[in-house]
């Protein structure tokens, strides 16, 4: 039987950023994953400025052998509308590909690594988690994504929850291919369903193209997705022979499915396993970072007693930063504050496409 202070199940963002925090203040750290790296993760790979920032990313190294899009403007507007560009003149965002990206940050850890085993079972034992029979920890840090079964285990009802659903696909162009894409690289187009529910998204990076359709309501989010790859096909964004093989994942949004129970007796969850993507983007790559940090700190802070008010300071921390998950999504459509109605109209408005949908919901200006 294997003995660590902190076993954390799962390699994405959170987990890779919680254990190398919780390596670098000196604590036993094993990190577990079902898959060996580099694997596939169904996602655009939009990541904000911030992400690099709370990563301390040496961006010159990264983009040594990775994609690294830098993206300087939008085009945005209704599905069956017209696009609007919108140009910052300076780097608001970068596109990475996220099998490059989660193995780089895994690797960086440094922290002694189980890939390729799924966690299938934790029982209590004298203090201590048994996990699959063979390794022993004081605390687990579930960071297992959506499906993580260490949320499963807190009591999440996986499955029965509000989710938004979504489906993607990401390829290499050819040199053809590349020659009739009419997409710029570094100008993403967001393109919005008529009833506010979701967006559909194309995204050029380095040699590569991102698509990919978003839904609060899961239902034909799959022919909503081809629908959107055929007319991106007509308006030239797509090549035309391209064949898209569309992969689906779905993951809660706090603003509007609410957290998840993230804390017990030795168990914490952070990432998409505690249910913190932000609405309206569904951007869920600095939430899982966020979360990772604050996890970390909690274990450190906690001082070798892992009981649930010990580490109740990390849901205050989370409900502080995040809010209390139920505010002002109501409506569930994927906007705040106004009614789905009028919405649609605002998107004729350059002030509004500017300031509220990319500035506020996606670029979190003035945060
Ligand atoms: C289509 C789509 C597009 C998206 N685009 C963006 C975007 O552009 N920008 C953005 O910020 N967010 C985006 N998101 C959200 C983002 O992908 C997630 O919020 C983010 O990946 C969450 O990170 P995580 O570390 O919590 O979990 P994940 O990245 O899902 O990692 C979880 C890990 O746990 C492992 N695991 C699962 N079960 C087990 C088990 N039983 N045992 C061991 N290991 C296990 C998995 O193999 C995986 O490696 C998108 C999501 C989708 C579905």
């Amino acid at each position: 039987m294997e003995t660590t202070e902190v076993l954390v199940v799962g390699g994405g963002p959170a987990g890779s950023t919680c254990a190398a925090q919780l390596r670098q203040a000196g604590l036993d750290v094993q990190l577990m994953d079902s898959h060996r790296f580099p694997r596939h993760k169904p996602c655009a790979g939009w990541i904000t400025p911030e992400v690099c920032e709370l990563l301390d990313l040496d961006l010159t190294d990264y983009r040594s052998g990775r994609v690294l899009q830098e993206i300087r403007g939008f085009q945005t507007g209704l599905i069956d509308g017209a696009l609007t560009e919108t140009h910052y003149g300076s780097i608001v965002s970068y596109g990475i590909l996220r099998s490059e990206f989660d193995h780089y940050l895994l690797q960086r850890s440094g922290v002694r690594l189980i890939l390729g085993e799924s966690m299938t079972s934790m029982e209590r034992s004298a203090g201590y988690w048994i996990v699959n029979g063979h390794i022993r920890a004081r605390i687990v840090v579930g960071a297992g994504g959506h499906f993580c079964p260490v949320a499963r285990h807190l009591g999440a009802s996986i499955g029965h929850e509000e989710v938004v659903a979504a489906q993607v696909a990401e390829f290499a162009l050819g040199l053809q291919e590349s020659n009739e894409c009419t997409l710029k690289p570094g100008i993403p187009a967001l393109l919005f369903c008529r009833d506010m529910k979701g967006y559909g998204w194309v995204f050029r990076k380095g040699n590569y193209i991102n698509v990919g359709l978003g839904r609060l309501d899961n239902r034909d989010v799959g022919r909503y997705a081809r629908e959107f790859c055929t007319l991106l096909k007509r308006k030239g964004f797509l090549p035309e022979r391209s064949s898209v093989q569309l992969r689906g994942h779905a993951y809660r949004l706090f603003q509007i499915s609410g957290g998840r129970r993230l804390v017990d007796d030795g168990v914490l969850l952070i990432g998409d396993s505690a249910g913190v993507a932000h609405a309206p983007s569904g951007e869920g790559i600095l939430p899982s970072i966020k979360t990772g940090c604050m996890a970390a700190d909690a274990i450190v802070s906690a001082h070798g007693d892992y009981r649930r008010e010990k580490l109740a300071s990390y849901s205050a921390r989370l409900a502080s930063h995040f809010g209390n998950g139920n505010g002002n999504y109501s409506d569930k459509t994927a906007f705040p504050g106004i009614k789905r109605i009028f919405i649609a109209h605002l998107f004729y408005s350059r002030y509004f496409t500017r300031n509220v949908v990319l500035d506020r919901w996606f670029l979190h200006a003035g945060r």
